[in-house]
């Protein structure tokens, strides 16, 4: 293949955020792609999904990441929320046990809709909540363990680990897409 042709490759890749209400997916998508944090806490409504562009080997990739916009209030969000995604960050909230709970039904869901190449996280979101912490950082990683998943505490409000999320699914995605699995 040419230089041009392989400088001419287009990325793109869906990415969605499930998890149960609260536990701050708005906010760490706020966080990637603005550097913003909203205290408000409102559920989400409207914003559907953002575009933020991420250089992997020195090649332009651009995330789409989905928003649930409010729909895990009825646990459960739509098939249409999760065609053609290629990755998927599974949030809790440290603070709140029945949201680390429902965890395995949101990967349930997810196995449901998508294909097994899917790329996922772990992400047990408000570290900076310490003092009101009600699930251990080990029983994260090891749930993590049990369903082969990336694993990272995060603090959208701190700015804590959000990047480095995002960034390591958008990288095992795109090295997914090397090795032609996707
Ligand atoms: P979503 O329903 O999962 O989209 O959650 P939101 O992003 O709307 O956040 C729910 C609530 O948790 C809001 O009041 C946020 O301000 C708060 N929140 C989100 N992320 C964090 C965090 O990292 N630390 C703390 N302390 N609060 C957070
Ligand atoms: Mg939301």
């Amino acid at each position: 293949m040419g230089k041009e042709e392989q400088e001419g490759e287009e990325y793109l890749f869906k990415i969605v955020l499930i998890g149960d209400s609260a536990v701050g997916k708005s906010n760490l998508l706020s966080r990637f792609a603005r550097n913003e944090f909203d205290n408000n806490s409102k559920a989400t409504i409207g914003v559907e999904f953002q575009t933020q562009v991420v250089e992997i080997d020195g090649k332009e990739v651009k995330a789409q990441i989905w928003d649930t916009a409010g729909q895990e209030r009825f646990r459960a969000v739509t098939s249409a929320y999760y065609r053609g995604a290629v990755g998927a960050l599974v949030v809790y909230d440290i603070t709140r046990r029945s949201s680390f709970d429902s965890i395995k039904r949101w990967l349930e869901e997810l196995t449901t809709h998508c294909d097994t190449t899917v790329a996922r996280m772990l992400v047990g979101n408000k570290c900076d909540l310490e003092n009101i912490r009600d699930v251990s950082i080990e029983e994260g990683r090891s749930l993590a363990e049990e369903e082969g998943l990336f694993f990272m505490e995060t603090s959208a409000l701190e700015s804590t680990n959000v990047q480095t999320a995002f960034e390591i699914v958008i990288r095992e995605i795109y090295s997914n897409i090397s090795k032609k699995v996707i």
